[in-house]
């Protein structure tokens, strides 16, 4: 995924980002392909116009954010992406496509970790990437897989799938749970604060009814 800008390219990534990812960011392709970034609140529209940048190639968003759970207003990021011609890469992970489809939202990329809610069962290592109808992403996406060799093997896709045939059925109890466990501590007297953007306490709950479907571990729709 991150063979896709080329060397020396600039990124804007959310703030809240999970810290593998930070870590690849900036002590791996830091090192290896000059990449640099920028980390932004992407609901602060003035710090998103003042990171770019004449390398800028992509933005990457992560929606809820680990570990803060912070969410991004996925079209509001994508009509920002696509004015200054940037690719839209959202981290889909913390959601699960049960309750998010960022594609739908105007992105071009969505990556999943799939050992979390996607697998359910802990015993796979597989990611993925997603790609909306832009066919040059695609055929270069297939041709980087291909020539680096990050093809899944076929147990693996069938652990993967296995665990797809359950995830509406999983993250939906997850989503009911959640809220329980979060409404409880938001009214116990010995809790100063819960940052759960499915409460109505939080400053983004409403980001909730424009793009997520339902809900899920990490946050929920209403009640
Ligand atoms: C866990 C996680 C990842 C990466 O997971 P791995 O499959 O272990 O590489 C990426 N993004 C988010 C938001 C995560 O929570």
């Amino acid at each position: 995924m991150l063979d896709l800008p080329p060397h020396g390219a600039h990124i804007i990534a959310s703030l809240d980002l999970y810290g593998g990812t930070w870590r690849l960011f900036h002590q791996v392709r830091a090192q290896s392909a000059t990449l640099e970034v920028t980390h932004v609140g992407f609901s602060d529209q003035a710090a998103l116009e003042a990171a770019l940048r004449p390398e800028t190639a992509l933005i990457w968003a992560e929606t809820p954010g680990n570990p803060l759970l912070s969410l991004t207003d996925l079209s509001q990021a994508a009509a920002f992406a696509h004015a200054h011609y940037l690719v839209a890469v959202a981290d889909n992970t913390f959601a699960s496509p049960a309750v998010q489809r960022p594609l739908e939202h105007g992105f071009d990329l969505v990556v999943h970790s799939d050992i979390k809610y996607i697998c359910g069962h802990s015993d796979i290592i597989v990611g993925a990437v997603v790609v909306s109808e832009r066919a040059d992403l695609a055929q270069r996406l297939g041709f980087l897989q291909n020539a680096t060799g990050t093809v899944l093997d076929p147990f693996q896709s069938f652990l993967a799938r296995r665990g797809l045939l359950t995830l509406e059925l999983r993250v939906a109890r997850h989503a009911v749970n959640a809220l329980t466990v979060a409404r409880f501590l938001e009214g116990h007297p010995k809790i100063e604060r819960v940052v759960y953007p499915g409460l109505e306490s939080h400053p983004q709950h409403a980001i909730i009814a424009k793009q997520m479907n339902g809900g899920d571990g990490m946050r929920r729709q209403g009640a």
